[in-house]
């Protein structure tokens, strides 16, 4: 990893904790500049249920910018698009166009954004910001979210035949793809749990799985 100006996009407040909290509190910990950049507003967790959604979008934005506190990084540092959480898709072009904007704004070195999987908002953005950003000029990386439970190589689809073809097909594409760049946690392991602390009403909702896949000796990021 270069020490240079990072732009880490998440489709949800805790997506950046989950994928790459250890990355960011090297990143600030050494001094580079890192913007978070959060593409919904949250509003849809299932929390909602309890508060609303408008009290919900808001103690997600609290939460995100002490996150981010836990990880090092000064409030400034956390933008929020505010789309409507779980309508990513529905937004495809406003968003390709505020994370152009955003981009055009920090000027990154590299750029983190996320794996594809089931959940819609993950896919769609990880869709825009390949036509965004693939290509550079700055590095480009993926990070897994729901990836070790969720196996993007069973994307849902629809119809038996098209499924079991996509059962053969997507794993061998996904074998082909560039070694994973590991990021050791090491002494920002503690950091990240912290961040990951701050989130603990999202992860109440996630289960179990996010401490034995997020709590690891590394990070890993796909190089595009
Ligand atoms: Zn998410």
């Amino acid at each position: 990893m270069t020490p240079g100006r990072a732009l880490i996009l998440a489709p949800h407040a805790d997506d950046e904790a989950i994928g790459c909290g250890a990355l960011i509190a090297r990143k600030a910990a050494a001094g580079a500049e890192v913007v978070i950049v959060i593409a919904s507003d949250g509003r849809a967790a299932k929390r909602a249920d309890e508060i609303g959604g408008d009290e919900l979008a808001r103690v997600r934005r609290r939460e995100a910018i002490e996150a981010a506190a836990a990880l090092g990084l000064p409030p400034e540092a956390v933008r929020f698009l505010e789309f409507e959480d779980s309508k990513l898709d529905q937004n495809r072009g406003p968003l390709l166009e505020a994370i152009r904007r955003v981009a055009a704004d920090v000027q990154p070195d590299e750029i983190y954004s996320p794996h594809s999987d089931q959940h819609a908002d993950h896919r769609t953005l990880s869709e825009v910001a390949r036509v965004a950003f693939k290509g550079g000029p700055a590095h480009f990386f993926e990070y897994p979210i729901r990836y070790w439970v969720r196996v993007p190589w069973v994307q849902p689809q629809p119809g038996r035949v098209k499924a079991l073809i996509h059962l053969v097909v997507d794993p061998i594409r996904e074998w082909r793809r560039p070694r994973a760049v590991l990021v050791r946690t090491g002494e920002y392991r503690e950091r990240k749990l912290d961040a990951l602390a701050v989130y603990a009403g999202e992860m109440a909702n996630v289960g179990h799985f996010v401490y034995e896949f997020a709590d690891t000796e590394y990070e890993a990021f796909f190089p595009l």
